[in-house]
């Protein structure tokens, strides 16, 4: 699977890129998976989530094309700003928290968040319902990462934080985050299709084996 598959289970664009990087347990060993692995997966990646249009996309790429640094500290301001914001999420989730890491998150979102607001313009909305839009992101080079600390604002600001979930590594779950949009409040798998099923199976498997194999043997005396 590559970034143009990656589901997007967040409920919320901050959250999905919360997710470009693996959260479980990865093998001993093993480095978890980065989708963002270069500026064209990062490009992909934020037209599939929405944070970018199509003619912005194109615009995005040109801007990267002229200035190759320019797209690697792109791909670097977006990395920072998702590992930031799930430092930030981690107080709601299970697991320790560490309330000077998630201070130092919130210190980093805001800093690259006063440079997206200078890169960003108020246009007047006459058709909206508001008098102003406040559009993120007029410096193509950085539109990826300037939208990309917008949505995580708008999700620590404005999201219900008790609907915000972690697929529970605890008990099989892949430790995605996303936000519960169900109406009973009671998602407990990123995906029921994925997680959820897996664990059912192999709970059901694990039963069976165990009522094949009886009650637990004494071990024989020799
Ligand atoms: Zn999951």
């Amino acid at each position: 699977m590559d970034v143009s598959e990656l589901p997007l289970v967040g409920g919320h664009p901050a959250l999905d890129l919360v997710n470009t990087l693996e959260r479980g347990t990865p093998l001993p060993g093993t480095q978890p998976r980065d989708y963002l692995s270069d500026p064209p997966s990062l490009l992909l990646w934020a037209g599939r989530a929405g944070l970018t249009g199509e003619a912005e996309a194109r615009t995005v790429a040109e801007a990267w094309e002229r200035d190759p640094g320019a797209a690697a500290a792109a791909l670097e301001a977006t990395r920072e700003v998702r590992e930031a914001l799930y430092t930030a999420l981690r107080a709601i989730t299970p697991g320790p928290d560490d309330t000077a890491a998630r201070g130092a998150a919130l210190d980093r979102l805001h800093s690259r968040w006063v440079a997206a607001a200078g890169r960003s313009t108020l246009v007047p909305d006459p058709d909206g319902a508001h008098a102003v839009r406040l559009v993120v992101g007029i410096a193509p080079a950085s539109l990826v990462p300037d939208r990309a600390v917008d949505a995580a604002l708008d999700l620590l600001r404005a999201a219900d934080i008790t609907r915000v979930r972690r697929c529970p590594t605890e008990t099989g779950g892949c430790g995605w985050v996303f936000l519960d949009r169900s109406r009973n409040g009671s998602r407990r798998w990123c995906r029921m299709a994925d997680c959820g099923t897996q664990v059912k199976s192999r709970r059901l498997t694990e039963r069976r084996r165990a009522v094949r194999a009886g009650p637990p043997q004494e071990p024989a005396d020799d």
